[in-house]
């Protein structure tokens, strides 16, 4: 396993900027980003975007609030095909909170790009009229894993066009419990798709699940940004 690593804790490190507008985007995704007010990569972002854009499975740990959502966000935006309504890209969270924020910051990363539907599926609120919304084409979904799991079981959600498949704050989905409900919420992804996993910390388990569900991934960890 490649693991490209930086350690930045240390005073005299050489802090170079990366800016968005060098990185392959289209205009229109590059001015999403600048109408939010982010010119400059941060950390995570700097080290793992180009990994993702090329198409990489990666695992990227750095700490809550560094700017991981965009990481994926980014990445699965630029390979989204607005003209096809199935499920293009899934990104399992686990808490409905996370999922909400992670609708959110998708939705804001792509606030002048019409016509493209993000949707949470999480528990909490009723199943059907997210199946209604399912039945009327979307193209990137949010959900907590049980929910995800019932949707999958009950073929409202299929997956057969899924590219992208994201699971953030994998270590908190462990710790949770939910490592069997993603296990099978993956087993219904097509084995040709990019993986990306998510987490702040970095212990075995996270790497066995890894091991489990991604292909060649690379690791980057981003020790103690500041
Ligand atoms: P994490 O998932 O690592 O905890 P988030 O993705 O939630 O972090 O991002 C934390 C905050 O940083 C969010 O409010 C987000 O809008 C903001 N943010 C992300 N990337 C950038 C950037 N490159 N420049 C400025 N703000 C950013
Ligand atoms: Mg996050």
């Amino acid at each position: 396993m490649a693991t490209v690593r930086r350690h930045s804790h240390c005073l005299e490190s050489v802090v170079t900027t990366v800016k968005f507008s060098s990185l392959p985007l289209t205009p229109a995704l590059l001015d999403n980003i600048a109408s939010l007010g982010y010119t400059e990569l941060t950390p995570i972002q700097a080290e793992s975007l180009p990994l993702i854009l090329d198409g990489n499975d990666v695992i990227a740990q750095a700490k809550t609030g560094s700017g991981k959502t965009a990481c994926f966000g980014i990445g699965l935006l630029s390979r989204l095909d607005l003209t096809d309504f199935n499920v293009q890209a899934m990104v399992v969270c686990p808490t409905r909170e996370l999922a909400d924020q992670v609708c959110n910051e998708l939705r804001k990363l792509a606030r002048f790009t019409q016509n493209i539907k993000v949707l949470a599926l999480c528990g909490g609120t009723p199943a059907r009229p997210q199946a209604e919304s399912l039945a009327h084409g979307v193209h990137i979904v949010v959900g907590t894993p049980g929910r995800l799991q019932e949707h999958l079981r009950k073929r409202h959600l299929r997956l057969d066009n899924l590219n992208t498949l994201v699971l953030d704050e994998a270590d908190r989905m462990l710790d949770m419990g939910f490592e069997e409900a993603v296990s099978e919420v993956i087993s219904y992804a097509p084995k040709q798709r990019q993986t990306l996993l998510f987490s702040a910390t970095f212990a075995d388990p996270i790497r066995e699940l890894s091991r489990k569900f991604q292909n060649n991934p690379l690791t980057v960890s981003i020790e103690n940004n500041h």
